[in-house]
């Protein structure tokens, strides 16, 4: 593991909206407060590859869901030194609106997925509002068309992305979802992504209530703790203490951008 290359980790704040507690939470209290959901996109870069993981969402988008819209998450890697048209390798966490629109931003990637993950999306569960609602029909088949051309890669369960990156299906919120774990300075750190939309859906045991499988999303959290080399070095895929916990890489990336392979406050 030594010679491992190790990776500096970024989250990008691409929009946001209010939520009521019921969103976030099952078991949510009628008198608990809204809170706030953040939507990021994230990438690892060392000396060698920049690996991007999920693509966001648009402003067209936005607009018919009512998010707030901060920024292009191209626009948000290009403040890094990211450009999306030279990007070749992007990690799908899971194929809703908010982690794969914006694909068609990265012409040279190939694009990494669970085999769950395209047959939940395309399969029979999808004629129900409650599963289908996070995805965009135009998005899925669009990925279909990437899978034609040959720029799908596919995986069943863990699989190495490049040294230092691996893939790990854990399902729950839909059906393949995958987070991935990335090798950095400070040891393994796990991005979540929606396997725990907030800290404390994982670590209050609070399962989030748009779910496939409530008993894989209860299971995943503990996955995501032993990947990581400690519990706090699991970043969840939503929540606004992100950006309170890390800090911005430069002053004017605050509010913008953190990076993750840090010790987090
Ligand atoms: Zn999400």
């Amino acid at each position: 593991m030594a010679s491992m290359e190790p990776y500096e980790v970024y989250a990008i704040r691409y929009a946001t909206v209010m939520r009521p507690a019921a969103q976030s939470f099952i078991d949510a209290d009628p008198h608990e407060s809204a809170r706030r959901l953040d939507y990021f996109v994230w990438f690892a870069r060392n000396a060698r590859r920049t690996v991007v993981i999920d693509t966001g969402f648009n402003a067209d988008a936005a607009r018919r869901r009512k998010r707030e819209f901060l920024r292009s998450p191209a626009e948000g890697l290009k403040l890094l030194d990211v450009d999306a048209a030279a990007v070749e390798t992007v990690i799908l966490t899971h194929l809703h609106y908010d982690h794969v629109g914006n694909f068609d931003l990265f012409p040279r990637a190939t694009f990494h997925l669970q085999d769950l993950e395209m047959s939940y999306a395309t399969g029979r569960y999808m004629a129900n509002g409650h599963f289908s609602h996070a995805y965009e029909v135009e998005e899925v088949v669009g990925m279909v068309r990437e899978v034609y051309r040959g720029r799908v890669t596919f995986h069943d369960g863990t699989a190495e992305i490049a040294p230092g990156i691996t893939v790990h299906h854990i399902g729950g919120h839909t059906a393949g979802l995958q987070s991935v774990r990335v090798w950095t300075r400070v040891g393994w750190i796990v991005l979540a992504s929606d396997a725990s939309h907030y800290y404390a859906n994982m670590i209050d045991g609070r399962p989030f209530p748009i779910v496939a499988d409530v008993t894989k999303m209860v299971d995943g959290w503990r996955t995501l703790r032993e990947l990581a080399s400690a519990p706090r070095h699991v970043v969840p895929g939503h929540d606004p203490l992100v950006m309170e916990r890390y800090r911005a890489p430069r002053p004017d990336l605050e509010g913008i951008a953190v990076r993750l392979d840090d010790e987090p406050a």
